[in-house]
Parts: structure tokens; C-alpha cells; sequence
């Protein structure tokens, strides 16, 4: 057995204790109080149910063009160095995996990760549902080939097959998007209201078909209204915000970092940055999901979109905490429980009640973070395989002490600079 004791975080308490893992299960066996001999040193730590990021591109597929900038290997180690013990990975590959056939060969890919991955299986003009239950993703205008849709009656047409299904909607109108394409900057080309209407009808195709509908990487205050009104009224929507729509609004962008922050949805104002903080908080933004999106520094400073941040997932709630006041049980709920929550019921049986609690019959994984030791993020420190990070130069104000995925032990090296 594995024993970890210390200060557990849960949404809605947090109290001293310890937890045994089995490695054979990779489950929590039991939980119990302090005994006084621990596997791992905790003392100054929380540790919390493990993170898990549900929203990332970790870029290989049957193809394998793709892999010079990452694969599961790799995208596994940043997860790890960054408190993430589980993963889900988007379907927007070169070869996307559309039916069971496609998906069930991107699942063997997915083997050699250190952490779980769930995948997101893709909808495009042509596809439908799979036998298995699987989460899908629709991007509401241009993406790779299968999953391109030209027009909202394009989109409501393929919806129609998925009735019933998780499906997650990278929300900007591609009507919006083509009017504005020939605007001087990045940020004018894909202004906040291509991302507003998408939303509406996102939420009109949600409440439409019966859908558990997800908004992806949400970055517009505008927009939140919507959201909570589709959630009083009862709609099955979550939603999720990335770490630099938290971070880094339109202000922070200069003539030399622009190719470093440069992702879509793009960055917006400063009070648009402040309300999806603020919404976070309220319970109106469900997850901190990143859109890892991985590419090399020479791809970027060509003007390609999305930055790369497995790495720096858990440091980030360091940063949350210490600049913003959220609570350690604000950060289990929308790091850990929601997460969870998303992704249990498309996991294998063994996986017991999932991931999202440090309970006995759940994951026995957990992301322990020392919130005294501080984290200078250096390009040398990160393990993507893209080689770089939007914080380079950043020092986060905590750092992740240990990663414990199904009972293996991964200490960190990040607070020790
Ligand atoms: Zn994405």
C-alpha cells in the first residue's frame, strides 16, 4: 500500500488525514487519520484529488504528422510536471478519429501515456454517433478537413444525429470570422462577438436536441449572461475557461510576444479577463480546461495559432490563490471535481467511481502543491516536447510538490530552483 497523509482538500472541506493506495487497483483501499508515517514528505502541502485537464491537444495520431511537436508520451510528462493526472484529448488530427474504427485505433495510440486520456471523438457534415459513449467535439466553423462545417444549417444538420450526446462546441461563428478576416490585427479578426453568437446558437442546439452540451475556452464577459441564464432555465451546459484567458488580456501584447500569444479564441480585454475570473469563482465557468495547444517556437513566429501549458497547469491554481483568493476548495471544484465528473462515465470499469475525490473506490491519484515554494518558469524546465511556455520568465507563487497517478509517485522538481 501507498500512504500519503496530509492536508486533504475536497470542494467543501478540508481537514488532516491519511489515504492508502493500492498499486494493484490504482484505487484509494482507505482512508483514515494521520498515523505519522507518510510515503511522501507533505508537510507545507495540500493535496488534492488529482487535477485533470480536459481539454488538450496532444497532437499524435495514426498519421504521425504531427508528432514532431508532441505525442501522448510527451504530453503525458508535461501533464505530470504539472499536476495533471488525467487528460482529454480533442479530435482534431490529420487522420480524426469519426466512428468506432478510427477511434478505437487513436485509443491504442494513446497506451504509452503515463496518465489516462479520454478522447474526444469528432463531428463533421459526413459522421455519427459512435456505438460506444464516447464525448464529441463540433467546431462551429473551419477546422481540419472531415470536420469543417460552411454554415450553422450545415451544423444543425449533423447535430440533429447526436441527439442526446456529450458534445463539446469550440464556439466562434464562422460568418463573423470571414467578415473580419481582413482586420489589422489577430485580436480584430476574431472579435468577441463572433464568439457571442456562437453561443447562441451553441445554446439553441443544446436545448434543441437534449444535448449535455459543453462550451469550450470561454473568454467573453458579454457572453456569460447567456450562460447563466441557459443554466437557470436548466439546459445541461458546463463550461470551460483556459489559464491565459485568465492571465494575459489584449493589453499585455506586444510587437515582439504577439507570435507567443496568439490562440483562438484570442486574448480579449482586460474586462472580459476579470469577469471570466469572477465567474470562475460564482460556479458560472465549470473547469479550468488549457487548450494545450502545441507548436514550435519557428510554427508561432510564422503566425500559427495556440500556446503550449500542460506544464504549468497547477501552478497556475498556486497563482489563482495568491493573486485572486480563491480557496483551496474552489480550486479541487473546477481543477478536480468537475473534471471528474466529466469524464467518469467514459472510463473503463477498473477505474472504480473515477476521478474527482480523495475517497475509498476512487482514482487513487492526487495533485499535492506547496504553495510557499515558488515556481520561475524557464524554457529549460518544461517537458512538452514543443520546447516553451507562454509564462517563460513568470515566477508563479507555488509550485506542484508530487503527481500520484493510480498510485505511482512523481515528485517535482519545480520548487526547488
Ligand atoms: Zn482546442
Amino acid at each position: 500500500m501507498l500512504r500519503i497523509e496530509g492536508r486533504i482538500v475536497h470542494p467543501d472541506r478540508e481537514l488532516e488525514g491519511s489515504i492508502e493506495i493500492d498499486p494493484r487497483t490504482g484505487l484509494i483501499a482507505s482512508m483514515g487519520p494521520l498515523t505519522g508515517s507518510s510515503d511522501l514528505d507533505c508537510s507545507n502541502c495540500l493535496i488534492f484529488p488529482g487535477f485533470g485537464d480536459i481539454h488538450i491537444h496532444a497532437r499524435e495520431d495514426a498519421s504521425g504528422k504531427q508528432t514532431y511537436k508532441e505525442d501522448f508520451t510527451t504530453a503525458s510528462a508535461a501533464a505530470i510536471h504539472g499536476g495533471v493526472t488525467h487528460v482529454a484529448d480533442m479530435p482534431n488530427n490529420p487522420v480524426a478519429p469519426v466512428d468506432d474504427a478510427s477511434y478505437a485505433s487513436k485509443e491504442r495510440l494513446t497506451e504509452k501515456s503515463l496518465v489516462h486520456v479520454t478522447l474526444y471523438a469528432g463531428i463533421g457534415p459526413q459522421t455519427a454517433p459512435l456505438a460506444r459513449n464516447v464525448p464529441y467535439k463540433a467546431f462551429m466553423g473551419p477546422s481540419v478537413g472531415d470536420l469543417f462545417f460552411a454554415s450553422q444549417a450545415q451544423l444543425e444538420q449533423a447535430i440533429a444525429k447526436y441527439h442526446g450526446k456529450n458534445v463539446s462546441f469550440h464556439c466562434e461563428d464562422p460568418v463573423i470570422l470571414e467578415a473580419s478576416k481582413s482586420a489589422p490585427t489577430h485580436e480584430q479578426r476574431r472579435p468577441a462577438s463572433a464568439e457571442i453568437t456562437a453561443t447562441e446558437f451553441a445554446l439553441y442546439l443544446i436545448e434543441k436536441y437534449e444535448l449535455i452540451g459543453k462550451l469550450c475556452h470561454y473568454s467573453t464577459g458579454d457572453g456569460l449572461a447567456k450562460v447563466r441564464a441557459a443554466k437557470a432555465r436548466g439546459l445541461r451546459v458546463t463550461c470551460e475557461v483556459t489559464p491565459h484567458h485568465l492571465f494575459f488580456d489584449d493589453g499585455d501584447i506586444t510587437a515582439e510576444n504577439a507570435p507567443w500569444l496568439q490562440m483562438n479564441p484570442p486574448l480579449r480585454s482586460p474586462s472580459d479577463r476579470l469577469a471570466m475570473i469572477a465567474a470562475l469563482r460564482d460556479g458560472t465557468i465549470d473547469y479550468i480546461a488549457t487548450d494545450h495547444a502545441p507548436h514550435t517556437l519557428e510554427e508561432n513566429a510564422k503566425g500559427i495559432s495556440g500556446v503550449p501549458q500542460l506544464d504549468t497547469y497547477g501552478a497556475f491554481a498556486t497563482w489563482l490563490m495568491a493573486e485572486h483568493g480563491f480557496s483551496s476548495g474552489d480550486i479541487a471544484r473546477v481543477c478536480a471535481y468537475n473534471p471528474g465528473r466529466f469524464v467518469n462515465e467514459f472510463l473503463p470499469q477498473s477505474f472504480g467511481k473515477g476521478y474527482g475525490s480523495v475517497e475509498p473506490g476512487y482514482v487513487g491519484s492526487l495533485t499535492i502543491l506547496d504553495l510557499r515554494k515558488p515556481y520561475l518558469v524557464m524554457r529549460e524546465s518544461v517537458k512538452t516536447k514543443c520546447g516553451w511556455s507562454p509564462f517563460e520568465g513568470f515566477e508563479f507563487p507555488g509550485s506542484v510538490r508530487a503527481t500520484v497517478v493510480r498510485g505511482n509517485v512523481y515528485e517535482n522538481e519545480q520548487g526547488r530552483q
